[in-house]
């Protein structure tokens, strides 16, 4: 009797693209088990191409979770934006595009638009289905899908409950080409500390902040040093008008408190040690729009 064949290894790029808000990030963190990617309720948190690499003893898959594709707004950080989405999903092995469950707006077929032109793998994960109830009221909308698209398979999950997260892993690496491993065993992202750290830091800043302040804020970490057993951590928070500044610092500095308060407990965990956070607030007319600002911010 001939031996069973071992399954070979497979590796590659999943891109998990979509429109603003639908859980990308949220589902970047699910298929990785661990906080990676910044997640708050307003859209367009993510900004950067986001790596989250799996491994496992008969795959690997290199997750990227990018910032949502939307209508082109007039100001530079958007066109990097969805630029830098796009070019995530051209250069993936598949297409993971993400959806909310029992919604199709006119965002969520611009980025269909973008995977067919592509001409990409694509795989549907239907999102937020923990808000279904009862699950059968699903099923239109499931079989409407089917109708929009050639997609691969299509995954009804909840990243937010981890709820078959698991499933769609297995079909996103049924889809992979046989490949071998990409990333060393153990590594997690290509992001360093200081990336972290900042992006942590603007999580809870966009958390404490109403609604248009965050589309103007950027962290850019100063300083990083070791000092007598602790992290020192000097962080800039950029804002893009004078105006801002008295709005991100609050009465009595209060604000601006609660959110090092915030990010240092949360960074002290994610870290497993104790880091020192000043924050500084500083004025950068319109860096949304200067090519340079984005560029130095790491943003084009
Ligand atoms: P992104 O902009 O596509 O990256 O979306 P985020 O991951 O930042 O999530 C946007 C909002 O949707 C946040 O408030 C999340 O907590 C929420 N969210 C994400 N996934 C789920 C889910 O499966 N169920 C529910 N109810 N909310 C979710
Ligand atoms: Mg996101």
């Amino acid at each position: 009797m001939k031996n069973t064949p071992q399954a070979p290894f497979r590796s590659g790029f999943a891109a998990l693209v979509g429109r603003p808000n639908v859980g990308k990030s949220t589902l970047l963190n699910a298929l990785v088990g661990q906080k990676l990617s910044i997640v708050t309720p307003r859209p367009q948190t993510t900004r950067h191409r986001i790596l989250g690499i799996y491994t496992s003893p008969s795959e690997q898959i290199a997750f990227l979770d990018t910032p949502g594709l939307h209508r082109e707004a007039p100001r530079a950080l958007n066109k990097a934006m969805n630029r830098t989405a796009t070019a995530a999903l051209e250069e993936a092995d598949i297409v993971v595009l993400v959806l909310e469950a029992l919604k199709w707006t006119a965002e969520d077929d611009l980025a269909l638009g973008r995977v067919a032109r592509a001409g990409r793998a694509a795989i549907a994960a239907v999102n937020k289905v923990d808000r279904v109830r009862p699950r059968e009221r699903l099923l239109p909308y499931l079989k409407e899908l089917g109708e929009r698209h050639p997609f691969l398979a299509i995954v009804p999950i909840s990243a937010l409950k981890s709820d078959n997260i698991e499933a769609l892993r297995r079909t996103i690496a049924a889809h992979l080409p046989e490949g071998p491993v990409l990333y060393p065993n153990g590594e997690l992202t290509d992001r360093g500390l200081e990336f972290r750290i900042a992006e942590m830091i603007r999580e809870k800043l966009t958390l404490e902040l109403n609604q248009e302040v965050p589309y103007g804020i950027a962290v850019e970490v100063e300083r990083l040093a070791e000092e007598e057993g602790q992290l020192m951590v000097d962080a800039a928070i950029w804002v893009d008008r004078e105006g801002q500044k008295p709005i991100v610092i609050g009465a009595k500095g209060e604000r601006l408190k609660r959110v090092g308060t915030a990010a240092r407990l949360t960074l002290n965990e994610m870290l497993k040690r104790r880091l020192h956070l000043t924050l500084w607030v500083k004025v950068r007319e319109n860096w949304a729009d200067n090519a340079r600002a984005l560029k130095e911010l790491g943003l084009e």
